[in-house]
């Protein structure tokens, strides 16, 4: 918590009290214990939402993007194949007890999404691209890997601090008082949905086709999954550049992942290559 209070000259109340948040609310108790394992590295690392935090802003966040992209679809069968599909894969990820559910929407765009939560979709849009189970086990997997390694988490984490550092700063010269307090707060508050997909970063990006690439072999398929959708991520990125981008404001940098899943696939996990594929 030393972070806080060495740059800002805030103390902890004092900040809480800016932020209008108290314990009991969203991200009021986890600013009291701000130190977490990360689940996948086993590290220590500040993240500011518990995971609770992280289900909850999930409930209130993830029930627009949905409905953004057009709602779920109709199609039930759909939707419960590929919501068994994503069971079986995070049942052997590092966070096995978050509460996951998958599902198909129904925009026309290429991508996928997960929130902090465990709720995860996939657009019709990347859908009809997808040639096979394990490529399909490749898309959920790698979103798997983002809730695993608390990706959210820690991007908002690093939006709050730096939103933190800025206003306590202001406070500090005595330049702005409650009036930029306010605007923190509403800056918080008024996060949308999509602004919490889009900010990834790329080593986040390679973290989580690393994780998906493990979750989806320990299930039993086979790492040509994961190759086989980077091919289909490269190959759309030539083809309409603008149809898809959205699938790289989220998920840059298609090339350098298609070369590591290539490369993963012949080395580490070689010897799932026989796995299931079902095309
Ligand atoms: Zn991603």
């Amino acid at each position: 918590m030393n972070i806080l209070n060495n740059h800002t000259m805030l103390n902890r109340r004092q900040v809480l009290q800016m932020l209008g948040i108290g314990a009991g609310s969203l991200v009021g108790q986890s600013l009291l214990s701000g130190c977490a394992v990360d689940p996948v590295t086993g590290k220590k690392e500040f993240i500011l939402l518990s995971e609770d935090d992280e289900i909850a802003l999930d409930r209130k966040q993830s029930p627009y993007q949905f409905s953004t992209d057009y709602g779920q679809v109709q199609d039930q069968r759909l939707n419960s194949y590929i919501n068994r599909v994503g069971l079986k894969l995070s049942k052997r990820s590092h966070r096995p007890q978050v509460p996951y559910s998958f599902r198909a929407v129904n925009a026309a765009y290429i991508n996928a999404y997960a929130f902090p939560g465990g709720s995860i979709a996939a657009t019709r849009g990347i859908l009809v691209e997808l040639e096979s189970e394990a490529e399909l086990a490749a898309l959920l997997s790698h979103e798997i890997g983002h809730v695993n390694a608390r990706h959210t988490a820690e991007q908002s984490t690093k939006g709050m601090l730096a939103n933190l550092l800025i206003a306590g700063a202001t406070v500090a010269t005595g330049a702005a008082g409650y009036g930029s307090a306010a605007n923190l707060v509403q800056s918080l508050g008024g996060l949308s949905a999509g602004a919490l997909l889009a900010h990834y970063s790329r080593d986040n990006e390679r973290e989580a086709d690393a994780l998906g690439m493990e979750y989806m072999t320990r299930a039993g398929y086979s790492p040509k999954g994961m190759v086989g959708l980077m091919e289909i991520l490269q190959k759309n990125g030539r083809k309409r550049p603008g149809a898809i981008e959205l699938m790289f404001a989220t998920h840059p940098m298609s090339r350098e992942r298609l070369q590591f899943a290539r490369q993963q696939a012949r080395s580490t996990y070689a010897r799932f290559l026989s796995g299931a594929e079902n095309r």
